[in-house]
């Protein structure tokens, strides 16, 4: 246990270690993640498939390539995975569909582009870059992105392909509570209590620095399990879940409502450009604001200095980080 400690204290000074500099972090959500509602062999391929998406970010950054690029090859990797919130994983909504957003944004020029509510698109991250590459708009929606990802010749997937028994487990556990609670509460309250029973967010982030010193943010989501009437989160919306500009980028995770309420992601950004904030300062100060308004979840940041905050008040957020000499760092509880 003693040992367990010390691990996590050494990580913990080379994470907020100032010296290093970092080209890209991540996360895969905020939420009810404790060391005791995990087991070693879950844990283990949490840090596994992490590490992976963090190898092939950064092997876009050593190839030269641009921040947008390596923030795409890193989301792909967790939404074809069924661990996280996002493509393959993504949670069902109250009609057991699957409904996912994604941005992306560049800070060099801020561009943008993010898909919102779609069903079919294997990897919404490459839709909305797509949405921000070729085409004259920002944000797609339902039918319409999914024909323009389908124009663009981007994978389209049976509804099948995103069917996983535990997500699918988690609809029914919430449906039951819900209708055990209905009687008690309005329709509504219904709807934003099933978000706190969901233990597992799961959203993946990440924030990239390439070699020509532009940042890059992106956010790929199933949104809250048990959703209704087409729900949209923050993930999608720029400035709320997903922002980057030539100082910082930034990606959230956690209660949605509450992240767009708070514009989380241009507040922390502001902070920096108007207040002259550091990123640790900034970044904390945003999860407060969010928590002030009675939100929870948590934020990847990444400033053109290679800096990085990860704050979050929830009990864990699965993240991580690659330094620019390639060395990963990858932490999950508090
Ligand atoms: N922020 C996402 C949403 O509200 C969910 C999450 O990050 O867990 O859609």
């Amino acid at each position: 246990m003693k040992k367990l400690l010390l691990t996590g204290a050494v990580l913990m000074a080379i994470f907020s270690s100032a010296q290093k500099k970092y080209v890209l972090v991540m996360h895969g959500g905020a939420g009810t993640i404790t060391r005791e509602s995990m087991s070693a062999e879950k844990e283990n391929a949490y840090r596994a498939k992490l590490a992976e998406a963090l190898k092939a970010g950064y092997a876009e950054i050593q190839n030269g390539n641009t921040a947008v690029n390596a923030v795409s090859a890193a989301i792909v990797v967790l939404e074809d995975s069924p661990l996280f919130n996002a493509g393959r994983g993504a949670v069902f909504t109250h009609d057991a569909k699957n409904e996912m957003d994604a941005a992306i944004m560049y800070g060099k020029d801020k561009t943008a582009g993010a898909v919102a509510g779609v069903h079919t698109i294997k990897n919404p991250i490459k839709a909305a870059l797509a949405v921000m590459q070729q085409s004259e708009h920002v944000m797609l929606s339902g039918r319409g992105a999914e024909e323009f990802a389908q124009e663009k010749g981007l994978a389209i997937m049976l509804p099948s392909y995103f069917w996983t028994k535990e997500r699918f487990d988690g609809l029914q556990h919430i449906l039951k509570k819900e209708k055990a609670d209905s009687l008690k509460k309005t329709i509504q309250n219904a709807v934003l209590s099933s978000y706190e029973t969901d233990q597992k967010f799961g959203t993946v982030g990440a924030v990239a620095l390439d070699k020509s010193g532009n940042l890059a943010a992106g956010t790929s989501t199933g949104g809250m399990t048990n959703k209704k009437w087409n729900r949209i989160g923050d993930s999608p919306i720029i400035g709320a879940g997903t922002y980057a500009d030539s100082l910082v980028g930034v990606s959230g995770t956690g209660w949605g409502e509450y992240f767009i309420r708070a514009t989380a992601a241009r507040t922390l950004a502001a902070k920096m450009e108007y207040q002259n904030k550091d990123i640790q300062t900034a970044a904390k100060e945003t999860i407060t604001e969010i928590e002030k308004l009675g939100g929870d979840g948590g934020l990847i940041a990444l400033d053109r200095n290679g800096n990085i905050a990860m704050p979050f008040n929830t009990a864990g957020m699965y993240r991580g980080a690659v330094t620019e000499d390639g060395e990963i760092f990858i932490e999950i509880y508090k």
